[in-house]
């Protein structure tokens, strides 16, 4: 895909208001100051004290510690008129990788690296906030900006709304985006409806017999076993699951045995779950259980699940979305513009919010082969068009005024 790119060289940035484009040295800044110094989720001490001491530099109301590293500030408008509460949430968190880019900027943590781009999210949530806070006469209500810990794991969203991040003032309506290299710079990706996938995760452990490999008839192979059950649990997507409907069982690892000629008791393996369709909630855990049970004990085996959810399905709001896609089309103008076709398997712990409060996440391409920046998420030579980082606070400014518009 990163191949099919067209040519960024001539990128229009005149849609992007002059004082947000005066804003970019100061973005691109922050961002690789926060690049320099990732924390993994829940320990984001440094970066939280970063934000902290901008916000207070700006004199902007804010309140720390929430849900150990969070932090919420508050905007309010000098407009007379609705009185809404937007929300604009970025995450904050990074990932345990040991950095491959030879830059100025390169991680100074060992082993700990920004790769999915939350440094850049962090810096254009305090550009909002800084831009907000000089034009507080163009809107009206109020902005609240959440800084979230542990998106990567083990998710800080959930922990935040608990801490009543949504309330007083309640929220009405929240928005976020994600820094995507799998979009050119200048795409934006936005759609209503499931843009994420929502994530299961099961363990399972297969109790067999064990033996010499020469006399199978003495044992209950637990690698013959686990081979059916991998095998089994690929007909649910297949059979089970409306084809209109996208859905994903991968197992991931597989662990059996020491030595090709003994049979080894047990068998190990885990596995990751993907659906977009929030009524397919439940329905792979019950399925998958069957699975295995049938399989085992048709083999005289036994064997020990457990399966959890990690996030639920981030589902867009379709008039939120719809007030997102409108000022992305007011935003960028190249040839890819806003890309619907985006979905992606992917999760992202957002989805909380977006059960709580109507809402829209989107993409925001970052991608620009051109200069050698267009790795995948997660990957140690991960980096982005840092020009991205002007449009990112031009998209949510003017969310903000468009949403809390007002009277003049
Ligand atoms: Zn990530
Ligand atoms: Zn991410």
């Amino acid at each position: 895909m990163v191949s099919t790119f067209p040519s960024l060289n001539t990128i229009d940035l005149s849609r992007i208001r002059l004082t947000i484009r005066n804003l970019q040295p100061q973005l691109v800044e922050w961002r690789r100051r926060l690049h320099q110094k990732p924390e993994l989720g829940f320990q984001e001490k440094l970066t939280s004290a970063f934000i902290a001491e901008k916000l207070q530099e700006w004199g902007i109301e804010h309140q720390t510690g929430i849900a150990q590293t969070g932090i919420v500030a508050i905007i309010k408008g000098k407009k007379t008129g609705s009185q809404k509460v937007l929300a604009i949430r970025a995450d904050m968190d990074a990932l345990p990788i040991q950095e491959l880019n030879e830059v100025p900027y390169k991680s100074q943590h060992d082993g700990l690296m920004h790769a999915c781009g939350h440094d850049g999210h962090t810096a254009i949530a305090l550009g909002t906030a800084y831009y907000l806070q000089q034009h507080r006469h163009n809107f009206s209500g109020t902005v609240k900006v959440i800084f979230q810990p542990a998106e990567e794991s083990p998710g800080g969203a959930k922990p935040m709304i608990a801490a009543g991040v949504l309330k007083n003032p309640d929220v009405d309506a929240i928005i976020g985006l994600h820094l995507w290299n799998n979009l050119p710079l200048g795409a934006i990706g936005v759609r209503p409806g499931a843009l994420m996938a929502a994530v299961e995760c099961f363990d399972c452990t297969i109790f067999g017999k064990g033996g010499h490999g020469a006399m199978p008839h003495q044992t209950v192979d637990s690698v013959v076993v686990a081979a059916q059950v991998v095998n089994a649990l690929q007909t649910i997507v297949s059979r089970n699951v409306n084809p209109i409907d996208s859905a994903v069982v991968t197992v991931g690892e597989l662990h059996a045995g020491t030595k090709r000629n003994v049979i080894p008791d047990t068998a190990r393996m885990s596995a990751t779950v993907r659906y977009f369709n929030p009524e397919l909630t439940g329905f792979f855990q019950e399925k998958i259980q069957q699975v295995i049970s049938g399989v085992c004990q048709s083999a005289g085996a036994k064997y020990d699940l457990k399966y959890w959810s990690l996030y639920p399905a981030v589902i867009n709001d379709v008039g939120m979305a719809e007030l997102v896609r409108s000022i992305a089309e007011e935003v960028v103008e190249t040839p890819l513009g806003v890309v619907p076709e985006c979905q992606t398997m992917g999760a992202e712990d957002m989805s909380f919010f977006l059960q709580e409060v109507p809402g829209c996440y989107f993409f925001l391409g970052s991608a620009n082969p051109s200069k050698d920046l267009a790795y995948p998420h997660h990957h140690p030579r991960f980096d982005f068009d840092e020009t991205a980082l002007g449009m990112g606070v031009e998209m949510f400014v003017r969310c903000v005024e468009k949403y809390l518009g007002g009277a003049d």
